[in-house]
């Protein structure tokens, strides 16, 4: 088979088995939002390219040297605040809607999913959209923040004038908020179908949730623009353009279904 016809045929495998499921849940990582405009941190376009990831996203840099952190942000907000959720996002709402997943359990910091109408979303790494004063506990948006920037490098918390403003997101180091885990575990636990989007399987313990759906014996179906490490454990590898890939597969989902009256 050629590649095109390969790709076709791996997609209409993904869909039955997605159309048979009642309780799937979606695990999707940063390539799902790479067609709405926000840098992946892996892969060939990702952002580790150009910066140092133990400088940027590991607690203990942070704490040392927050300007770095804030400098880098302040460039990337206007981008990731302009961003909206791309066709992938939108799949993943209707599949929900329509019965055939539970759940989307994210390490995406973007809200991306939220906005799309996902109802049950799990964010394992927080949300950027908010930060926190690691001083005082105040939080605020994080758009309030960017006006600061320009003038006030690291920012300062208005509340207590501390230098330790931090986004709401889960760094190196750090450990994932406990309640987020335990419902992602659960759903893991439950699940008849686990659907891989746009993450690279590197990062742990967020990939854990996947793996504990695949010992459990129920099928996995990866879409990701290149390999990851659960492929050889899934029963479906689709691979390319979540935002092309997922539209599609949500039109297959829905042509297999007898119609209603
Ligand atoms: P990752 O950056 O490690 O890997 C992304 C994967 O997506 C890669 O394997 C890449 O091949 C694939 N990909 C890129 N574009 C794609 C596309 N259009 N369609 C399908 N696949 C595509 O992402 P990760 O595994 O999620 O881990 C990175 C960590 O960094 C996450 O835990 C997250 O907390 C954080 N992060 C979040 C965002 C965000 O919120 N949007 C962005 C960057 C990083
Ligand atoms: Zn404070």
């Amino acid at each position: 088979m050629v590649g095109a016809d390969r790709e076709r045929e791996a997609l209409a495998r993904a869909a039955a088995l997605v159309a048979g499921a009642r309780r799937g849940v979606a695990f999707t990582g940063a390539g799902v939002s790479a067609e709405s405009g926000i840098q992946t941190f892996r892969g060939k376009d990702g952002l580790w390219r150009q910066h140092d990831p133990y400088r940027t996203s590991s607690i203990e840099a942070f704490l040392q040297d927050p300007s770095y952190y804030w400098r880098i942000s302040a460039e990337r907000w206007p981008a990731y605040a302009a961003s909206r959720p791309n066709p992938g996002h939108l799949a993943l709402a209707a599949l929900e809607e329509e019965g055939h997943l539970a759940a989307v359990v994210t390490q995406n910091t973007d809200g991306l999913h939220r906005q799309a109408g996902t109802k049950r979303l799990v964010e394992l790494h927080g949300n950027g959209r908010r930060v926190r004063c690691l001083d005082c506990g105040a939080a605020e948006p994080r758009e309030e923040v960017q006006r600061r920037l320009e003038r006030e490098l690291p920012p300062r918390c208005r509340a207590c004038g501390g230098r330790h403003l931090k986004p709401a997101v889960v760094f190196f180091g750090e450990s994932l908020p406990a309640a987020a885990m335990s419902e992602a575990f659960q759903l893991a636990r439950e699940c008849d179908l686990m659907l891989v989007v746009g993450s690279s399987l590197q990062v742990y313990p967020a990939a854990h949730v996947p793996g504990t759906a695949v010992e459990r014996g129920v099928p996995l179906v990866v879409v990701n623009d290149e390999p990851t490490p659960m492929d050889v454990a899934a029963e479906v590898v689709v691979r390319g353009r979540s935002g092309e890939l997922l539209p599609e597969l949500l039109r297959l989902v829905r042509s297999s279904r007898p119609e209603r009256h």
